[in-house]
């Protein structure tokens, strides 16, 4: 009721925003290509270096957690995706989207590679997605729970939205979005997949990630334009003091966006891209969504692009929220680096204002 939530105003959760810094590829290494990114895990701050004529301009930027070259999947799992994962389980809804120049490892942070080994050890490259499902089935396990879990896995590109995890006939059918009576937006047509153990969760995303490609070929384009979401939703069945059931009702969104070069080539030619059919609006209105958000400047332009709509409530609404951004420590990299992290450092003072969900 609202009665008891009269004080929501003032109770706002900013997003949380981490920096990853990936390694040099093999190729960099034999090329001695220099770093201009530093990363200080202590201070959780980065330290990114330009040079101009023989000046030299450093400049540092802070965030919730800074991972390094070095860091391993599990540290950014544990150190971050871990907690995330027990509020969900507590009844949360939460968001996290990594977001960088294409190459930075992003689906390598958010999927990973290498699955599960024959002897049922996790291949050390796994990510987010598989990591948060077995804590989820391990959690709930334990606990002896009631439960149910579901997943969807779309991909958005040119502001169409493919189930991927629909068959083959039926793929063909756009998902539309809807809205229901309270504004809360939905997709028409989603195949929701029940998840019965952890192990299905790699059929499920290889299932995803070969439709992907069919999809990349049909439309001769490349997944760095495109945006995926998987999401993962629990429901929990549990006993009040009184005995009455509720159901609590947590989700995760895990979305790979596509690669933030694209944000500037779209808004540089927008008017040509537009009929070249490239635009890539939705990640050029979240960029203004933040931005809104971010400045107060009264109208959020959410409803301009299908991201923006989906991910609403991520920000500024009841969702919480986790940005990964990616970044290369390579001076060609440059200045999408920097462009990556003033992005990022901005977004760190959206708030939203959290709420458990029951049913
Ligand atoms: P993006 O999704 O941002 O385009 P990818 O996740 O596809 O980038 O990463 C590009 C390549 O770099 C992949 O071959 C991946 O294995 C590698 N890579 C990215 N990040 C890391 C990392 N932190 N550690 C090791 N390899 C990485």
């Amino acid at each position: 009721g609202s009665a008891c939530h009269k004080d929501d105003k003032d109770r706002g959760v900013n997003v949380q925003v981490i920096l990853r810094c990936r390694p040099f590829s093999e190729d960099d290494v034999r090329a001695k290509t220099p770093s201009v990114v530093a990363c200080n895990e202590d201070k959780q701050e980065v330290i990114v270096t330009q040079n101009m004529g023989n000046k030299q301009i450093d400049k540092t930027f802070s965030f919730d957690k800074v991972f390094g070259p070095s860091s391993k999947q599990k540290d950014l799992y544990d150190q971050v995706v871990g907690p995330i994962v027990k509020e969900a389980l507590e009844g949360y809804n939460w968001t996290i989207l990594a977001y960088g120049q294409t190459g930075t490892g992003k689906t390598y942070t958010m999927e990973g590679e290498g699955g599960k080994a024959k002897n049922g050890e996790f291949h050390e490259d796994i990510g987010v997605i598989p990591r948060a499902v077995e804590q989820l089935f391990d959690t709930l396990e334990a606990q002896n729970a009631e439960y149910s879990m579901k997943v969807t896995y779309i991909e958005l590109y040119n502001e169409e939205i493919t189930d991927l995890l629909a068959l083959d006939d039926k793929s063909k059918k756009p998902i539309s979005l809807m809205e229901d009576g309270k504004g809360a937006v939905f997709m028409r047509g989603l195949e929701e997949e029940l998840v019965r153990s952890a192990d299905e969760i790699y059929h499920i995303l290889q299932k995803g990630s070969a439709r992907k490609h069919t999809a990349e070929t049909l439309i001769n384009t490349q997944s760095n334009r495109s945006h995926s979401l998987f999401t993962i939703t629990i429901q929990i069945k549990e006993h009040a003091s009184d005995g009455v059931e509720v159901i609590k009702c947590g989700k995760l969104n895990l979305v790979d966006l596509a690669g933030s070069e694209n944000i500037l080539r779209s808004g540089a030619r927008e008017g040509r891209a537009r009929e070249a059919g490239e635009i890539n609006k939705s990640l050029l209105t979240l960029g203004r969504v933040i931005s809104a958000l971010v400045d107060h400047s009264g109208h959020v332009p959410y409803r301009d692009s299908k991201l923006t709509r989906l991910l609403r409530d991520s920000l500024g609404g009841k969702t919480k929220t986790c940005i990964i951004a990616t970044v290369s420590p390579s001076i060609h990299s440059l200045e999408e680096t920097q462009n990556t992290l003033d992005y990022a450092y901005r977004a760190k003072s959206i708030k939203n204002r959290p709420e458990v969900n029951h049913k």
